[in-house]
C-alpha cells in the first residue's frame, strides 16, 4: 500500500524558488533515503511534506488522502512525524516531559503505555535519564530524544532530517540500527542524510535531489553502485 505520494511538487520561498516539480512515492514498511548536496532542497521537501511550509503547485496525498488542506497538527494526529534538522527537542523539559509532549495527540492511555514501551525497547538510555533536562544530554541522546518523541506520537511514517549531524561514528551507527529496528516495527521512514554510505546501506530504495530537482531514482544498492552518485556523494 502507498504511504505517501508526492506529484509535481513546487516550494518557493518568497522569489527564491528551492523545487521545481517533484515527484516520489513511498510505499508502507520502506525506508527511503533522500540523497542530494547542501541547498539541493532536500530540508524543504522534508518541511512540505509535514506542512511546516506550503506549496506553491502540485499535491500531496499522505494513506490516500490529499494533506492540501491539512495543518501539520492534524498531519501528526493522522501519523506524520517529522524529525528535524536540529533536533527541535525541548532544552529546559525533562526527557519525560519531551516524551509527554510526542504523545499529545494520543488519547488512548494503553497505546501512550505501548508506545513508552516501545521507546524504552528502542532507546534504554531515554529510560535511565527521565529526569533529566534535555538540554543537558549528550547530541547523541538528544537525537534518541527527537526520534523517541516522534516514536510517542504513533506514527506510521517518520521524517527525518539529517539524524547523523554532529554525531561520533559509533554513534552514527547506534541511531541508524535503531532506525532499522524502528522501521521493522511497522513504521515507515523517509530520510534525508548527507552519510549518503549509511543512507544507502539502510535503505530499500534512494532518490537524489539536484537544485530542486529529483535527478536519480532506485533501489538502495543500485545507487550505491552508480557512477554518478559514487561520484558526488560517496566520495569516488
Ligand atoms: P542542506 O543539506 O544544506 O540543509 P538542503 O538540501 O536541505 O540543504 P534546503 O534547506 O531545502 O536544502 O534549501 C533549498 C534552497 O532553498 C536553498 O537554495 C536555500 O538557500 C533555500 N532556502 C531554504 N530555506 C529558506 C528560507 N527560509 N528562506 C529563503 N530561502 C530558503
Amino acid at each position: 500500500m502507498t504511504c505517501i505520494e508526492v506529484e509535481n511538487l513546487h516550494v518557493a520561498y518568497g522569489s527564491i524558488r528551492a523545487l521545481h516539480g517533484i515527484d516520489l512515492v513511498i510505499q508502507e514498511g520502506e525506508i527511503v533515503s533522500l540523497l542530494g548536496a547542501n541547498g539541493a532542497g532536500k530540508s524543504t521537501t522534508l518541511r512540505a511534506l509535514s506542512r511546516m511550509i506550503p506549496f506553491r503547485e502540485g499535491d500531496i496525498r499522505f494513506r490516500g488522502r490529499s494533506v492540501r488542506d491539512l495543518p501539520a497538527h492534524r498531519l501528526v494526529a493522522l501519523g506524520m512525524a517529522h524529525v528535524p534538522e536540529g533536533r527541535g527537542i525541548f532544552p529546559s523539559l525533562t526527557v519525560r516531559e519531551n516524551l509527554a509532549l510526542g504523545a499529545w495527540t494520543q488519547k488512548d492511555g494503553a497505546r501512550v503505555r505501548q508506545a513508552y514501551d516501545q521507546v524504552f525497547g528502542i532507546f534504554p538510555r531515554l529510560a535511565e535519564r527521565l529526569s533529566q533536562q534535555g538540554g543537558t544530554l549528550s547530541g547523541g541522546e538528544q537525537q534518541m530524544l527527537a526520534v523517541g518523541r516522534a516514536l510517542m506520537t504513533g506514527c506510521r511514517l517518520m521524517l527525518l532530517d539529517e539524524p547523523s549531524m554532529g554525531l561520533s561514528p559509533l554513534l552514527v551507527k547506534e541511531v541508524f540500527k535503531a532506525l532499522q529496528a524502528i522501521n521493522a516495527q511497522g513504521t515507515t521512514i523517509l530520510l534525508v542524510e548527507q552519510n549518503a554510505h549509511m543512507a544507502l546501506k539502510i535503505a530499500h530504495r534512494g532518490y537524489v535531489l539536484e537544485n530542486g530537482r529529483l535527478v536519480l531514482e532506485g533501489a538502495a544498492e543500485d545507487l550505491a553502485k552508480d557512477p554518478r552518485v559514487k561520484e558526488a556523494y560517496l566520495g569516488g
